[in-house]
């Protein structure tokens, strides 16, 4: 459920029309509506309860610092991959106490800036990270907290560039291997040894990958123990996937996935950290653009909008779907036809839809993509200098811009021409 309905036949976000933000910030332009962000955290946290838990936020999927501290206010700890999204994180006054570090590729730079400034986990991807880290945290005087992220082999049946927990993915260790690696990290200095973490991928629509990742966790968890390794915390990763389509894919709820979590893993007396990421901001964003011209080529009809893929790069590089809806609500019955909606770039992969079924929309009217708040704003570039656009975020019947769209002075004002020149 989200937020982004129509209200008098005008798409609001919340209680206000999306038309006058259009005519505020002008198009195109990202859309977040806190309620939504709100109920999505408040669903894993009541889907997880009574078992201890710390819902860490993916912050890679929306990173906006108006976003962050909206969900660290609720609670929320942070799951980060750089640390620029620490420092987003820590900005936006969430504790390092609540932020766990994951990625295959830590520098040192990075690990000892989070050491310095306070983490509450480093989620270990390989032996030689887990080694620098040992010895950056020895460096210190400290002990590093840390969990090794354990690819457990199993297919999590969703797209190959977001599948992370099979054997030739490049993301933890073998779960074949574990036993060792801890016992390799149980001798290192610099290191303490907390719990076990795995991610299995992005876009799940099934529990069963999850629940056969969660068994062998547990097994190994048990296994660990006879080892002698303390293990309180157990890192689910996240994964968990969103309707793109209101139309007819329904996957498992939170509160599906919360009664699966406590069914596999609820007496291991382990506190439990997920890493949802789409499952909260997702669908608790839209892109608005404008139709700049309707074309007609021989065989099909073009609907030209002044958004592209450097601003929403997910159907050019995942071939993703996203629903679309005009800004003003079609007549009930409207007639429906095919057109191909595009975006201005030389490329035919800026093309967000093909042969898409829609009202008539005339040039001058605006659209919305909807589920664009996760691995939308995030992934945009100024490819074609096209200035980033601007984030907006709706409150009950207000909102606020929270990223600004750049000036063409200010962009092109990052470059410099040397004085050789
Ligand atoms: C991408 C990622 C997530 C978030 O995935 P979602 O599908 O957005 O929930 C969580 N943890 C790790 C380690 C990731 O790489």
């Amino acid at each position: 459920m989200d937020h982004f309905l129509y209200r008098n036949g005008q798409l609001h976000a919340e209680d206000v029309n999306l038309a006058t933000i259009a005519d505020s910030v002008g198009t195109p332009f990202y859309c977040y509506s806190a309620a939504t962000l709100t109920r999505h955290y408040t669903l894993f946290r009541e889907a997880l309860d009574p078992l201890p838990n710390l819902i860490c936020y993916a912050v890679k999927s929306n990173s906006n610092l108006a976003v962050l501290k909206l969900l660290g206010d609720l609670g929320a700890g942070m799951d980060v991959v750089s640390i620029g999204e620490y420092l987003r994180a820590r900005a936006a006054g969430v504790p390092g106490a609540r932020i766990v570090f994951s990625g295959v590729g830590k520098t040192r730079d990075e690990m000892r800036a989070a050491l310095e400034g306070g983490i509450r986990q480093f989620n270990v991807e390989s032996d030689p990270e887990m080694e620098a880290l040992s010895q950056v945290a020895e460096s210190m005087g400290v002990r590093a907290p840390i969990t090794l992220r354990v690819n457990p082999d199993v297919d999590a049946r969703t797209h190959e560039k977001i599948s992370t927990g099979r054997k030739e993915d490049k993301f933890g260790v073998p779960i074949s291997r574990a036993r060792e690696i801890y016992a390799r990290a149980a001798r290192l200095p610099g290191l303490k040894v907390i719990g076990v973490d795995m991610h299995i991928g992005s876009q799940l629509t099934d529990l069963a990958p999850f629940e056969s990742a969660y068994l062998k966790m547990a097994d190994l968890v048990r296994a660990l123990r006879q080892d002698g390794h303390v293990i309180e915390r157990l890192d689910l990763g996240g994964g968990l996937g969103i309707p793109y389509t209101r139309a007819n894919d329904a996957p498992p709820l939170p509160v599906d996935y919360g009664a699966m979590v406590k069914r596999v893993l609820g007496d291991l007396d382990c506190e439990i950290e997920i890493e949802p990421g789409r499952l909260i901001s997702g669908n608790a964003g839209v892109l608005v653009t404008e139709v700049i011209y309707r074309k007609q080529a021989e065989e099909r009809e073009f609907l030209i909008v002044d958004a592209a893929m450097n601003d929403l790069v997910r159907p050019a590089m995942y071939g993703a779907h996203h629903d679309i809806e005009p800004l003003i609500e079609p007549p009930a019955g409207a007639p429906m036809a095919p057109v191909d909606i595009v975006g201005p770039i030389c490329e035919s992969g800026d093309t967000f839809a093909k042969q898409r079924a829609l009202p008539f929309v005339a040039a001058g009217e605006r659209i919305a993509f909807r589920s664009a708040g996760a691995y939308g704003a995030v992934m945009s570039s100024e490819y074609n200098s096209r200035p980033l656009v601007p984030e907006v975020l709706v409150s009950g019947d207000h909102f606020a811009v929270i990223r600004p769209r750049p000036s063409y002075e200010q962009m092109l004002g990052r470059d410099s021409i040397p004085d050789w020149l």
